[in-house]
């Protein structure tokens, strides 16, 4: 299972969550209940998708 990056949009702090593919809703910041956006880290995701080709 994939683990995402997530950062709150209220407190600005980063968390980590394990989520399934495609399952991106509900997320809420754990530490104040706020509103949380996914993270990308394009880096890493980007190599491993070239590396398929
Ligand atoms: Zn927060």
């Amino acid at each position: 299972m994939p683990i995402y990056e997530y950062e709150c949009k209220d407190c600005t702090s980063g968390f980590e969550l394990k989520r399934r593919f495609g399952k991106n809703s509900g997320v809420s910041c754990p530490l104040c209940q706020g509103e949380a956006r996914r993270v990308f880290c394009p880096v890493s995701i980007l190599f491993k998708g070239l590396g398929s080709m």
